[in-house]
């Protein structure tokens, strides 16, 4: 999983309450603030790393929600890992964490008249997910359920895309019994079984809409895709790292064309990363992923990298040695499982991007001097990015 835990630093909440708090994640929706320099605590300082003001350009990048992990850190207000590329009048989510149908509404990404019978839903065009944490995926019900009354009733049918079924369950980390999986049936489930299983979930809301408030039924709206990752690639789902490849197009439309490669970030498999190529640029999302080749042959010459990031320095302070096995497993899946902040600079570099947005912070609450580092080794532009920051895409 991936975790990003209160400081104890700040809140003063002892490492055993925030141990037993993990996986509770973020079933309760906490939005974003209304400005974005006010997303979290620690972004009220002037920003150094902020984007620069935006001129509305037809193709711009707008993240929704820059929080990592399933935590939510008490007095902060930054919403899960979320984003959309805006190209024209349509946008494209990517990921859809916690408050991301409210984020929406907050970055006017709808119709001018955004009523109670419209709303940001009526312009977006795909949802892609990079992986099925729940950190990622946590409100992808709020888009797709209460988006009905949201302006998803009124687009025509879009493409839910993720990866695919894991095929079995991981490794268990460290020693002892197995445990018993959840739903050993199929305990796995990829996204095109997960938007099955989600309208069952909430069949009794659903036919009450389509019965009494007579809204479409689902199967016209969206449709969820398993992203058709080349069968050689997915045959040990506990390999690590991810087997190397070259990227593949599995989505094209009059606006963007979109690739995909396996990223690292056992054992969460697949894990992908997506590049969004437009006539405007390209935007490369890398997903949650440790230091990864694929992710830096993905991203080559795009002008616009969104990566994820962890300050090692606070896992280390969290997790001091010695450290139970429960401790340990946390630990190494946070420096192991995703980019510390001394390593992002570097891949930035190697791909020769222009931009680097950091997002997917973890923790969130830091401030932009901590992030500072993550500039090291690059030589374009870095934005430290918070809640509803807006990026223009070309001109
Ligand atoms: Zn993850």
């Amino acid at each position: 999983m991936c975790v990003d835990l209160p400081t104890e630093m700040r809140s003063g909440i002892g490492r055993r309450r925030l141990m037993a708090g993990l996986g509770l994640g973020a079933a309760g929706l906490a939005l974003g603030a209304a400005a974005p320099a006010e997303a979290s605590g620690a972004g009220k300082a002037r920003r150094k790393f902020g984007p620069p003001k935006s001129r509305g350009s037809r193709t711009r990048l707008v993240l929704l929600g820059t929080a990592g992990g399933p935590a939510i850190f008490p007095g902060n207000e930054t919403a899960g890992i979320a984003s959309a590329l805006v190209v024209g009048d349509r946008y494209y989510l990517i990921d859809a964490g916690h408050g991301v149908l409210s984020q929406l509404h907050k970055a006017n990404l709808g119709p001018e008249s955004n009523t109670a019978l419209d709303g940001p839903l009526d312009a977006l065009a795909g949802i892609f997910l990079t992986h099925l944490h729940s950190d990622h995926v946590v409100d992808l019900n709020n888009v797709l359920v209460n988006g009905l009354y949201n302006g998803l009733q009124s687009v025509k049918k879009i493409p839910v895309w993720g990866p695919g079924n894991r095929g079995a369950l991981p490794p268990l980390f460290g020693t002892g019994p197995l445990p018993s999986p959840v739903s050993p049936g199929n305990p796995t489930p990829g996204t095109r079984e997960m938007g099955e299983l989600m309208m069952q979930l909430f069949a009794t809301d659903l036919n009450d809409r389509i019965f009494d408030n007579r809204k479409p039924v689902p199967t016209q709206l969206w449709e969820a895709k398993d992203v058709p990752v080349p069968e050689r690639y997915l045959g040990d789902p506990n390999g690590t790292p991810a087997p190397a490849m070259k990227p593949f197009t599995f989505y094209e439309d009059e606006r963007v064309k979109v690739s995909a490669t396996l990223v690292n970030h056992a054992p969460v498999f697949p894990a992908l990363a997506y590049r969004f190529d437009t006539d405007d640029g390209s935007v490369v999302f890398s997903g949650d992923t440790a230091k990864c080749p694929n992710l830096v042959r993905l991203a080559r010459n795009a002008d616009v990298l969104v990566h994820e990031v962890i300050d090692e320095d606070w896992a280390a302070k969290l997790f001091p040695v010695p450290r139970s096995e429960a401790e340990e497993g946390l630990y190494q899946h946070l420096v192991q499982a995703h980019t510390l902040k001394t390593e992002v600079g570097s891949i930035a570099a190697q791909a020769n991007v222009d931009t680097l947005v950091l997002s997917h912070l973890v923790p969130v609450i830091q401030p932009e001097s901590v992030w500072a580092a993550c500039a090291e080794g690059f030589k374009g532009r870095m934005v430290v990015g918070r809640d509803l920051d807006v990026i223009d895409i070309g001109r």
